[in-house]
């Protein structure tokens, strides 16, 4: 299941809490070769050994991706976005059996890194991080749809007119208005502003374009107050207690607010659950 930037949010602000001015004194790496052959590992492994000695000075985020910086001008960056289990542990007791990477603190705790999808564990120089991909894809001038006052109704209306382009690329993906987010945000978001899947951004009324704007808010904000999604972990391993309002989770039930059923069609490289009735 994919991390969106409530998820991200949530694992970089509970890190702050944690492992801030830890020191790193080993770590180790297992299966890496499928991620390291799509470039989501460090090809030369022993890149990872420059962490070690580095202290944790700041954890910073933005869309999917959480960039570690260190001292020595060195970062771990993070990029959960089809999936991953990002846990913190006090001790060795609790460390899983699978990892991609393990990081040890001087003071006997653990940071573990294993990717469940696609997604990136990257050791880099200040310099090297200036390059990496998804650091130009979510550290960039693409507002953040939650978090950053200057994102206002106007900025987001004048984003989608400028683009005019299908609602679901208008919100997820490389052609997007907002970093951070996925298909599972995108079917919550529009079931929330009645908006149908298909719908092209540029046959919006105003009216519309404000339902979208605040649903996605909403939806946002409510998720991270609710830390997370509910099949996501968090840091300590503790399922968030958002429940999406559409989803796969909707399959042959019965839209809550007008009854029709819901349908469900494949669209942008996924599955789009919605209610026929309430999303035009
Ligand atoms: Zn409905």
């Amino acid at each position: 299941m994919s991390v969106e930037l409530p998820e991200t949010q949530i694992l970089a602000e509970q890190m702050t809490d944690k492992i801030l001015e830890k020191k790193i004194k080993s770590y180790d790496t297992t299966d890496t070769a499928k991620l390291q052959k799509i470039g989501f590992m460090n090809k030369k492994l022993k890149d990872y050994a420059r962490l070690v000695g580095c202290k944790v000075k700041e954890i910073t985020y933005r869309g999917n991706v959480i960039r570690i910086q260190m001292n020595k001008k060195m970062n771990l960056v993070l990029c959960p976005d089809y999936g991953a289990k990002i846990l913190y542990h006090k001790n060795k007791e609790t460390l899983p059996k699978k990892h991609h990477l393990k990081v040890e603190f001087t003071d006997g705790t653990y940071l573990t890194i294993r990717q469940t999808g696609m997604g990136l564990v990257y050791s880099a120089t200040d310099q090297e991080v200036e390059d990496l991909y998804v650091i130009k894809r979510d550290f960039s001038d693409t507002p953040s749809p939650v978090g950053e006052h200057d994102f206002t109704f106007e900025r987001f209306s004048e984003l989608l007119d400028v683009k005019g382009q299908n609602i679901k690329a208008a919100i997820v993906g490389k052609t997007a208005v907002v970093v951070g987010l996925s298909n599972a945000a995108f079917q919550e978001i529009i079931y929330k502003a009645g908006i149908h899947p298909k719908r092209n951004t540029s046959t919006f009324t105003d009216d519309e374009k404000h339902e979208l704007y605040d649903s996605m808010k909403q939806v946002l904000n409510e998720r991270i107050c609710s830390g997370g999604k509910d099949n996501w972990l968090n840091l300590y391993g503790e399922p968030g207690r958002h429940t999406p309002v559409m989803g796969p989770n909707m399959k042959d039930k019965d839209c809550p607010a007008c009854g029709a059923g819901i349908e469900k069609i494949a669209h942008g490289g996924g599955q789009v659950y919605f209610c026929p009735r309430c999303q035009r």
